[in-house]
């Protein structure tokens, strides 16, 4: 299981590489050396890799805009609009910032768009796993039934005009674990952009925000992990400028009970752990929110509907790795894309899209 950092940890790690920005952040004159800062927020360490005068100062700001989303955005915070619209779910309306209605908006018009397979309101089938906190367990098959039965996105109701959100019954509650470092990306977007960083990349768990190229104009090289080795070998790179890349597999957090590994994403139709013949998803996009919703939805499709995205006219770049061990991977990715000397057989598909009507 991916180990969990503790929060003394997580603190010290902070401290340590606040007092290195800052050593750094003074002493760098020459902007063509990037200033890295690694932080911790949404249960995972985001590294921070900025080119240009205000790096530093553009980092901190942003790990403090992160740590201010999480307080706003996490169901696991008491205080989080979202934990306040779950305690009042069959109850009330919640009022909520505008920021906070954007954001459930998109997420809802997008999971709409899965066929089922993401459902914004899985958490009460996700907290009974709890696979991602530090007691994960495997529930009974009733449990399971009676906690499926509060998932609806349906129920989700938002008045705009009001500003307010409100599940219709009792025990239903949101999780935005599926979006929400997609989400992240694009606050690193917007700081990075106000604060005249040019170039950039940016970490959280699983997800890449890349701004612009190296100082000169070389490219950023993202890899796409072998997940089934450690957590810096890769199967394939990507040349990646002003996008998003998220990436969703059942090997990044799971726990094991007498043998069998079940894995933190959620078939809204069984209520288990997606089995999926997808072992690794990524999805390109400039909307972070929507890279993130779109590789675990196709992590629950599994390859024959993904596939099937990939053609459609509208999909976004993917790449996708199945349990037999072939790549898939857009055809408009070709020219980027670059497997590892270490994966050079691999089997690889170039998927096209379809004309437009
Ligand atoms: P990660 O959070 O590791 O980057 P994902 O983006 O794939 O991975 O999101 C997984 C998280 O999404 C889970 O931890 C859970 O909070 C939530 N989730 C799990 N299953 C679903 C689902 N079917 N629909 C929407 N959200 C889900
Ligand atoms: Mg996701």
């Amino acid at each position: 299981m991916k180990k969990k950092i503790g929060i003394a940890a997580a603190a010290v790690i902070l401290a340590l590489a606040l007092l290195a920005g800052i050593l750094l952040g003074r002493s760098q004159e020459n902007a063509s050396s990037p200033q890295v800062y690694t932080g911790f927020a949404m249960s995972t360490v985001i590294t921070q890799t900025a080119y240009g005068k205000k790096a530093a100062e553009a980092e901190i700001e942003l790990q403090r805009r992160l740590q201010a989303f999480e307080n706003r955005f996490s169901m696991f915070l008491a205080q989080s609009d979202i934990a306040r619209i779950n305690a009042a779910a069959g109850k009330s309306p919640v009022s909520v910032s505008g920021e906070t209605m954007g954001l459930l908006k998109r997420a809802l018009e997008l999971s709409k768009t899965s066929q089922g397979a993401f459902q914004l309101t899985i958490a009460p089938v996700t907290q009974l796993w709890g696979i991602t906190t530090d007691h994960p367990r495997v529930p009974g098959a009733d449990e399971i039934a009676r906690a499926l039965a509060l998932v609806d996105d349906d129920d989700l109701i938002l008045n705009e005009e009001e500003g307010t959100a409100y599940l219709r019954r009792e025990g239903q509650a949101v999780d935005l674990g599926g979006v929400a470092k997609g989400t992240a990306c694009e606050l690193a977007r917007e700081t990075y952009e106000e604060y005249g960083i040019d170039s950039a990349w940016l970490s959280i768990g699983g997800n890449i925000y890349v701004r612009g190229e190296k100082p000169g104009g070389t490219p950023f090289r993202i890899g796409f992990r072998d997940p089934y080795q450690t957590e810096n070998s890769y199967l394939a790179s990507f040349q990646m400028k002003d996008r998003v890349l998220a990436v969703s597999g059942g090997y990044e957090r799971y726990f094991e009970e007498n043998g069998v590994r079940y894995h933190h994403i959620i078939d809204p139709a069984t209520g288990y752990p997606a089995e999926s013949d997808i072992v690794s998803a990524g999805v390109f996009a400039q909307e972070g929110t929507l890279a993130d919703f779109m590789s675990t939805t196709l992590f629950v499709w599994g390859s024959g509907r993904t596939l099937e995205y990939m053609r459609r006219p509208d999909a976004c770049d993917v790449i996708f790795l199945t349990d037999t061990g072939t790549l898939y991977v857009s055809e408009s990715l070709r020219d980027s894309f670059e497997l590892e000397e270490t994966h050079a057989d691999m089997p690889v598909v170039f998927v096209e899209r379809r004309e437009a009507a």
